[in-house]
């Protein structure tokens, strides 16, 4: 490899794959859809998107299947879905792809979910071509692979034994037959098979479901089946011919499923291996999602907040190993905001761009390929809440489009309450009472300059009069805004204009 310290994760991820594979390239990812989406599910699509990004500007084809595990036992009503509890229960054991969906909305419960991330991929730009893996086993594709692993059934074992570092029970099968009479996939177990037909029992205990007890008999080739995860990994990449493909860490651990599919790859199907790479956890507030108890402001809530580009951007600038730990506070998304204007001011190409900016640029060129607004956010807020009239922010920013396209994401944050204290601010000079230094500073100050002399002068003008900046600073919120605090000075005083101040305070 190449020096890499430079370059964005996708970047040396594009260059390896170039390095190391064939074209066309192919990028899989997947996961299962069984519970409401979160940014780790955003992750999940945007990651690999961002690797074929990186490919596609090197000139390069490549594809990128996203797998839809739907065929994986619906194990737990989420929180979200509680009000459907009764309805669902009954369904529990079967395979995500098999189960009603309670809002009639999708055509399974797997669906529902799933629906819901192709909505999210095209909220974000994110293109991908989804695969729903039940159909893939319902067309048979799988089906040389589960014949290949029954007649391999003890060295698979073994494998699998040997990298999870723990004993199957007896009776493991390397696939999991869908019970004929109660639909379940969770809880049948394989009692003998020849390689294509398989005698199977439903009587496991699971927990969450217990089996039917019902005895059957069935051929691969009925497709009632599927590959248990540790084998049907290394399938898919087979069957998609994957050139790269990641995962969380906690599949990279000791005992983790990617040693499995690598020493399946390897030395059991004898095939060559796709590019791993691994990514840190998403956390939210410091802790691991959990289905389960679901969280407090998701992702379908900030993108009401901030460009989708700005919340792609957040998830692309760490490095992919790093932990992501999302914390949507007001000052969090405004930095997070600022970072992303800043961003988009920086030449990648310069020679002097830092280490740190240039990932920042990348990761910037991967969100979006232009911003959609010039003014800053801060000041398009700043000015809305001054004056409450659109218009006239469009004309004070000078960016008509930009004010359109940001509008909507800051009326959010004003009607959600979100904006900090200091930028709730409203002009009201002339109904408070204002101190000499107030007044004497806009005796000297020019009409014409901006917001950043503003601010100087201010200083200035605090140690000629003996006054702390502090105090002055202070001195003139209170004039102004009828409060201690508020946005910069400079800023606020060039959004009101000096003119008008002048004017106001010479009626007082
Ligand atoms: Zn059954």
């Amino acid at each position: 490899m190449t020096e890499t310290k430079h370059m964005h994760w996708s970047e040396w991820l594009a260059e390896k794959v170039i390095e190391e594979k064939k074209e066309p390239y192919v990028i899989t990812a997947g996961m299962t859809t069984s519970g409401p989406l979160h940014y780790g599910t955003l992750c999940e699509f945007l990651f690999p998107f961002a690797i074929k990004k990186a490919l596609e500007k090197r000139g390069k084809e490549c594809k990128y299947y996203f797998i839809a595990d739907i065929m994986d036992a619906f194990d737990a009503v989420p929180a979200s879905m509680e009000k459907y509890k009764e309805q669902l229960e009954p369904h529990l054991g079967k395979p995500l792809c098999n189960v009603p969906d309670p809002t009639g909305k999708s055509r399974s419960f797997g669906d529902h979910y799933l629906d819901e991330a192709r909505e999210l991929t095209k909220k974000f730009h994110i293109t991908t071509e989804i695969i729903r893996i039940n159909e893939y086993y319902e067309q048979g594709k799988f089906d040389e692979y589960a014949r290949f692993f029954l007649k391999h059934e003890d060295e698979a074992r073994t494998i699998v034994e040997e990298t999870s570092g723990k004993q199957e029970k007896k009776g493991w099968s390397p696939i999991m037959p869908i019970c004929e009479k109660c639909s379940r996939i969770a809880t049948t177990r394989v009692t003998k098979q020849d390689g294509e037909t398989y005698e199977y029992v439903c009587d496991k205990d699971v927990k969450y479901t217990k089996g039917c007890g019902y005895q059957g008999t069935n051929k691969i080739s009925d497709h009632k089946y599927k590959i248990v995860w540790r084998l049907h990994w290394p399938t898919w990449k087979q069957i998609f011919k994957t050139s790269i493909e990641g995962a969380g860490i906690d599949h990279h651990t000791k005992g983790g499923s990617e040693d499995t599919c690598k020493a399946i790859t390897l030395n059991l199907m004898k095939k060559d291996y796709h590019i791993p790479y691994r990514y840190g956890f998403i956390l939210f507030q410091g802790k691991k999602y959990s289905k389960s108890k679901g969280t407090g402001m998701g992702v379908s809530e900030v993108i009401k907040l901030m460009p989708p580009e700005i919340i792609k951007y957040m998830l692309l600038k760490p490095d992919l190993e790093e932990n992501i730990d999302i914390n949507p506070t007001s000052e969090i998304l405004l930095r997070t905001i600022e970072d992303f204007e800043g961003a988009s001011q920086i030449d990648p190409n310069k020679e002097e761009v830092s280490r740190s900016d240039r990932k920042r640029a990348i990761a910037f060129g991967l969100s979006t390929d232009k911003k959609n607004w010039n003014a800053s956010f801060l000041d398009v807020a700043l000015y809305q809440q001054l004056y409450h009239d659109w218009n006239k922010v469009a004309e004070l920013t000078g960016d008509k489009n930009g004010v359109a396209y940001l509008k909507p994401y800051i009326e959010e944050w004003v009607a959600k309450g979100f904006l900090p204290e200091e930028y709730r601010s409203e002009y009201r000079l002339g109904t408070l009472p204002v101190t000499d230094n107030v007044k004497k500073l806009f005796k000297v100050l020019d009409s014409n300059i901006d917001g950043a002399t503003v601010h100087n002068k201010i200083f200035e003008f605090s140690k000629e009069n003996n006054i702390t900046p502090k105090e002055m600073f202070k001195q003139i919120y209170e004039a102004l805004l009828g409060k201690e605090k508020g946005p910069r000075a400079g800023k606020l005083i060039a959004a009101i204009g000096i003119e008008r101040i002048k004017k106001d305070l010479g009626t007082l």
